[in-house]
C-alpha cells in the first residue's frame, strides 16, 4: 500500500509539474510571439515627423497559431492630430491592430506607416519614443510614482508634477503620506484602476508623444474616477494623433474617423453620423445598446452574434 501510496504521490507531482510547464511555455510562447525579429538598433529617426498613421492592406496572423488570420487586409488613415476610433465586436483585431503600430509585430503583407514612412525603415527605439500606450490595466512597476511617472527620463520632480496634475492625479498622490516617493506594488501602496490609469497617462504626457494609443476602460469606474480620468484622456489626447479603441458613445461621437474592425477587416469606415446613415454593423451596434438600455457609454465591445 504504501508502495501504491508513493507512486500515487510522484505521479501527482508529475502531473503538477507538468501542469506548470505547460503553463510556462505557453507563457513563453506568449512573450516569442510579441519579440518580432527586428533590428535593436538602425533605422532612421525622423525630425519633426508628422504624426500620421496608415495601414495599408495589413494581412497578419500570429506565430503561435499560423492556421487563423487574424487581420485580413486592414486599410485606414488618420491625419496628425486626429482621432480614429476602432470599435466593434469582441476578438475582431483591435487590439492586435494596436500592438502592431508599436511593432510587437510586423504585418505578412501589406505597411503601415507613421509620418509617410514605413515602419520597418524606422528606428526602434526612436519610434517607440515617438508613442505612448495607455491601456485598461496599465502595468505600475514596483517603484516610487515619480519614477513610474517619469518613466526612465531624465526630468525634474516640477516636470512629474506637472504631468501628475494634467493627467488629474496630483491630489491623490499628495494624500499618500510619502506624496511622488510612495512605492506602488507588492511591496506598496495598491492603486485604484482608476488610478493606475491617471499614472500611466501622467506618463504619457511627460514622453511627450507624437502618437497616443488608449484603450478605453470597460469595466465602469466609480462616477467620480471615471470622470477624472476622462478628463486626463481628454488632456492627452490634445494636438495628437490617437488610435483609441473606444467603448464610449461620446468617444466615437468626437473621433474623426471610427472604423468597425470585425472579423480582421475593417467593414465600415466614417464618422459617427455617416456610419449611423448607413444601416450597417455600426448602427446595429449602437441600436443594440441603446435596448439594452446602457446608461454609462455604450459598450461596443459585445459578442456579434449576426
Ligand atoms: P477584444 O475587444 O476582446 O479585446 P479585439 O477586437 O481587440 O478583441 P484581438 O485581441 O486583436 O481582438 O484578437 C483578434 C484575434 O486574435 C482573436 O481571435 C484572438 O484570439 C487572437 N489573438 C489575440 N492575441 C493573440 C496572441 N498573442 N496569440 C494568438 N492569438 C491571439
Amino acid at each position: 500500500t504504501l508502495q501504491v501510496a508513493m507512486s500515487f504521490a510522484m505521479l501527482s507531482s508529475l502531473y503538477g509539474d507538468f501542469m506548470q510547464a505547460v503553463g510556462a511555455s505557453i507563457r513563453i510562447f506568449d512573450l516569442m510571439d510579441r519579440k518580432p525579429e527586428i533590428p535593436i538598433e538602425g533605422g532612421s529617426q525622423i525630425v519633426d515627423m508628422e504624426g500620421s498613421v496608415e495601414f495599408q492592406d495589413v494581412f497578419f496572423t500570429y506565430p503561435s497559431r499560423p492556421d487563423t488570420q487574424v487581420l485580413k487586409g486592414v486599410s485606414f488613415k488618420v491625419e496628425p492630430g486626429q482621432v480614429v476610433a476602432l470599435v466593434g465586436p469582441s476578438g475582431g483585431g483591435k487590439s492586435t491592430i494596436v500592438n502592431m503600430i508599436e511593432r510587437f509585430y510586423d504585418p505578412e503583407s501589406g505597411w503601415i506607416r507613421l509620418g509617410g514612412n514605413d515602419l520597418t525603415t524606422l528606428d526602434p527605439q526612436w519610434f517607440r519614443q515617438q508613442i505612448s500606450m495607455v491601456s485598461q490595466e496599465p502595468t505600475l512597476f514596483a517603484c516610487s510614482i515619480k519614477d513610474n511617472i517619469s518613466y526612465g527620463k531624465d526630468c525634474t520632480l516640477e516636470e512629474v508634477v506637472e504631468a501628475a496634475k494634467q493627467a488629474n492625479a496630483h491630489n491623490f498622490i499628495m494624500g499618500f503620506e510619502e506624496q511622488y516617493d510612495t512605492l506602488v506594488g507588492e511591496r506598496g501602496v495598491r492603486l485604484s484602476g482608476g488610478q493606475k490609469q491617471r499614472v500611466a497617462i501622467a506618463r504619457a504626457l511627460i514622453m511627450n508623444p507624437s502618437i497616443l494609443l488608449l484603450d478605453e476602460a470597460t469595466s465602469a469606474l466609480d462616477a467620480e474616477s471615471e470622470h477624472l480620468v476622462q478628463e486626463a484622456i481628454d488632456h492627452a489626447m490634445k494636438g495628437r494623433t490617437v488610435i483609441v479603441i473606444a467603448h464610449r458613445l461620446s468617444t466615437v461621437r468626437n473621433a474623426n474617423v471610427v472604423a468597425v474592425v470585425d472579423k480582421g477587416k475593417i467593414v465600415e469606415q466614417g464618422t459617427h453620423e455617416e456610419l449611423l446613415a448607413q444601416d450597417g454593423v455600426y448602427k446595429r451596434l449602437v441600436l443594440r445598446q441603446l435596448m439594452a438600455g446602457a446608461t454609462n457609454g455604450l459598450d461596443f465591445n459585445i459578442n456579434n452574434d449576426k
